[in-house]
């Protein structure tokens, strides 16, 4: 029994990939809607297996058997993170490819094992058999309609790992050239050279692997820390965190707050609160979609950023959403009791965000003061509102 630089790698290979399984199963237990998390940890199992299997063919019995068991392993391991893949960019994989390439594999894997470790027919076709499934989704991620950097990261990943399995028998003509080498010495050559490029990818791909369920899960809390769960708008820290990020000229903040809601809390109790909250939500997320910014800052207050548009037209879209209050929220309420809300308006200045927030909120509580269910424009001598357009206040 001699242990070479080609069963060490597949050793080390067995330790690391047992710390990986352990990462993996602590991302998928933060997470456990990360369903694609369970293909990579039973795809890093069958990767460990095929290590181990090839150590085995040095120190056990069976030489034969652990030789076919390690490329069935091999090939199951890109089988399942194949799967793994699919799974997690939402492509689908019909079972009948999945199933067929498993059992061709595993029948030319075990039909051309005679031929022996270094055999250039046997390892070429084996190889290709053993990353068919990947190179297909490798192929299908990149010709995605909209492929984020993330995605093509992963797929440039696993092509790092399909090519260290391809260069096998190249590695095996350049070990067999060697004409002066005794058969092992060929066979310890290529192990070296074949193993140590495919663990080295193998770990990388794992390491990006890791890398992107963490940043999914910070992505998600990250999402949660910024929407409010009533309404699903953006709440106050997300509203100013992207607010002041996209908030370049010409640009307008809509401030709304709904009129007299503590007596719709009163009278019909906080869940019917809630309720005409997550209506006035909706028709604001309906009347101002992306890019343009809806967030609920708090209570029954709301704030919409209308970005690159001049303030006469984010003052026509205010009325808009002021009427659309009016008349669509009227059968949330038991008693076809109206509901109201009064605006403000302010377009951006040099003071960005954080002045058009103080100017639309004199501007909203000019609209209050007015008489409520009307739109006041900061700085402009008009309210626009439901019964009269005339008699404005001017706003601060
Ligand atoms: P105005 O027309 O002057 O705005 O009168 P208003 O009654 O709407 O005034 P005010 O701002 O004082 O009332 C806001 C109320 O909103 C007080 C608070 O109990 C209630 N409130 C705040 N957050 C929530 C919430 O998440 N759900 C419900 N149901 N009520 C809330
Ligand atoms: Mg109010
Ligand atoms: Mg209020």
């Amino acid at each position: 029994m001699t242990l070479g630089i080609g069963d060490i790698v597949a050793t080390a290979g067995v330790l690391l990939g047992l710390n990986y399984v352990a990462l993996f199963i602590a991302a998928y237990l933060f997470d456990r809607s990360a369903r694609h998390l369970l293909w990579y940890l039973a795809g890093a199992g069958a990767f460990i297996g095929s290590s181990a299997a090839y150590v085995m063919t040095e120190i056990a019995p069976f030489h034969g058997l652990f030789f076919i068991l390690d490329d069935v392993l091999v090939c199951t391991g890109f089988l399942l993170v194949s799967k793994g893949i699919c799974t997690h960019a939402r492509l689908p994989l019909p079972g009948r490819i999945f199933a067929l390439t498993a059992i061709i594999g595993a029948f030319v894997i075990a039909v051309l094992a005679p031929l022996g470790e270094l055999s250039l027919m046997r390892l070429a076709t084996v190889s290709l058999f053993q990353v068919a499934l990947p190179v297909m989704v490798v192929v299908r991620l990149y010709r995605l309609p909209a492929i984020s950097s993330r995605t093509r990261f992963l797929a440039t990943m696993l092509c790092a790992v399909i090519l260290s399995v391809l260069i096998r028998p190249l590695v095996a003509a350049w070990a067999v050239s060697h004409g002066t080498l005794s058969p092992a010495e060929q066979a310890e050559l290529y192990g070296t050279y074949a193993a140590t490029p495919f663990a080295a990818t193998l770990f990388a791909f794992a390491g990006t692997i890791f890398f992107l369920a963490m940043s999914d899960l910070a992505a998600t809390y990250r999402q949660a820390s910024m929407t409010d769960s009533l309404t699903g708008l953006l709440n106050r820290r997300g509203f100013l965190d992207e607010g002041n990020r996209l908030a370049a000229r010409p640009a307008a903040l809509i401030m709304l707050d709904i009129d007299h809601f503590k007596t719709i809390n009163d009278t019909h109790g906080h869940d019917q609160g809630d309720r005409v909250i997550a209506g006035v939500g909706s028709v604001i997320a309906v009347a101002a979609p992306r890019p343009h910014l809806c967030g609920r800052l708090g209570g029954e207050e709301f704030a919409i950023l209308v970005t690159r548009t001049e303030l006469p037209v984010a003052t026509a879209l205010a009325q808009a959403i002021r009427v659309s209050i009016e008349t669509e929220l009227r059968d949330i309420m038991p008693d076809d009791r109206p509901v109201t809300a009064s605006l403000g308006v302010a377009a951006i200045g040099d003071d960005g965000i954080a002045g058009a927030l103080i100017a639309a909120d004199h501007a909203l509580y000019d609209s209050k003061e007015a008489g409520r269910n009307r739109v006041t424009v900061a700085g402009a001598e008009h309210v626009h509102g439901h019964a009269s357009r005339t008699g404005g206040r001017r706003s601060a």
